[in-house]
């Protein structure tokens, strides 16, 4: 019967991790996969998330079905999380918000719902470049994908003047995703008066702003500094899209938590979409996990949980930091040809190298050190015990 089906090709970020696997030397490092690791280079499980889910298998055994947008505490905390806690549509009773399957699923339900309801949606703008899954997610959903620059190779920085006038050029109606913070894969983030610009560009172009926000608190440390873009358009009278995950800021990667929002004009709209939300999901996986909507619940209703984790997102938005200090000195102490103060200036989980790809495979075969061929490592896979080799080895493969 399938003897017609041709073979894919590999994921190219999960691709990464099987060469890793299948390598034997004990040097080797995975910069490939955006997980974070701790000191030692172990997977990392925040306290404030063991404490929460010691709490739930004390007080909550029950394994019913949550109905089909989720658990409603869960979600409203962490739509007050994003929006923050004096949002006004959030106060008016005006935002659909929905639980989904992590980032991903907030991203696909947001498409579906977008294809199917949003007038004269026929396409969405993506940065160039973006994280490698929103084009199948978007074009999988209905929408036609197309494109803002978003990089400048020369200055291995952001290519203001060519996004602006990519949005410029955009047809009115057209959705723009942004990524909130934290840009996946480049770490180059607009600055605050940029985004005011973007904003106002975006309203009077009458586009339609769709926010992707994996990584709040990661970028800065503060949840809120990370949600400044979002609040900012919502300031201005914009309505907004909106997807979540807390894979990365509370490390529940595994346990598929998330949430998917829009801003509407006020609560009887909110009533009627939140309506189509359902009719969106129901058959898609009929509603959603609810171990890691428990965990992050416990951890957003909790003063003291909340501000331990608080603390414990700055930890790990700080010991990615410190390596990024350390990676660009060690950099030049060795002579490294080239500038490398984007490795310092960039934000968040990801450092965009610049790195080329004969360069990125030289060092999988040479030195077992694995990222995307696109040159983009994982800052979180560095530590004290390989940053000098992986500097090293970096070195020794721009020398040539
Ligand atoms: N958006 C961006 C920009 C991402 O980098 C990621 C994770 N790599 C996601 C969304 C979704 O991740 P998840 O489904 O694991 O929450």
């Amino acid at each position: 019967v399938w003897s017609a089906v041709p073979s894919g090709p590999p994921d190219p970020i999960l691709g990464v991790t099987e060469a890793f696997k299948a390598d034997k030397d004990p040097r080797k490092i995975n910069l490939g996969v955006g997980a974070y690791r701790d000191g030692n280079g172990k997977p990392y499980v925040l306290s404030s998330v063991k404490k929460s889910e010691e709490r739930i298998l004390t007080s909550h055994p029950e394994k019913e079905y949550l109905p089909i947008t989720g658990l409603g505490s869960f979600t409203q905390n962490a739509a007050k999380l994003a929006y923050g806690e004096d949002s006004a549509p959030l106060k008016a009773g005006a935002v659909a918000v929905t639980q989904s399957i992590s980032g991903t699923g907030a991203l696909r339900i947001g498409g579906a719902f977008l294809a199917r309801h949003y007038p004269n949606a026929k396409s969405i703008y993506l940065p160039t470049p973006s994280w490698g899954n929103h084009t199948p997610i978007f074009r999988d959903s209905g929408l036609e994908v197309r494109q803002y620059r978003y990089f400048d190779k020369e200055t291995v920085g952001l290519d203001f003047a060519g996004m602006v006038a990519d949005l410029k050029a955009a047809p009115e109606n057209a959705i723009v995703l942004l990524h909130a913070c934290a840009h996946n894969p480049t770490g180059i983030d607009p600055t605050v008066e940029q985004w005011k610009e973007l904003s106002d560009l975006i309203q009077e172009k009458k586009l339609f702003p769709f926010f992707d926000m994996a990584y709040q608190g990661f970028a800065s440390g503060s949840t809120s500094r990370d949600a400044f873009a979002l609040r900012h358009f919502v300031s201005q009278g914009h309505q907004v899209a909106l997807a979540q995950s807390f894979a990365k800021n509370m490390g529940l990667y595994g346990e598929r938590c998330g949430a998917f929002s829009l801003t509407t004009a006020d609560a009887e709209e909110k009533a009627r979409v939140d309506s189509q939300l359902k009719i969106v999901i129901r058959p898609m996986y009929s509603n959603p996990p609810m171990h890691g909507a428990l965990i992050a619940n416990g951890i957003l209703s909790d003063p003291a949980l909340y501000s331990e984790w608080e603390g414990e997102v700055k930890g790990m938005a700080d010991r990615i930091i410190s390596m990024r200090e350390k990676l660009y000195t060690t950099l030049n102490d060795l002579n490294t040809p080239g500038e490398w103060g984007h490795i310092k200036s960039q934000i968040g989980m990801f450092s965009f190298t610049g790195l080329t790809k004969p360069q990125t495979q030289a060092l999988a075969e040479k030195a077992h050190v694995y990222m995307t061929a696109d040159g983009r490592i994982s800052m979180a896979g560095l530590n004290g015990n390989n940053i000098d080799y992986f500097s090293e080895s970096v070195s020794k493969a721009v020398k040539g």
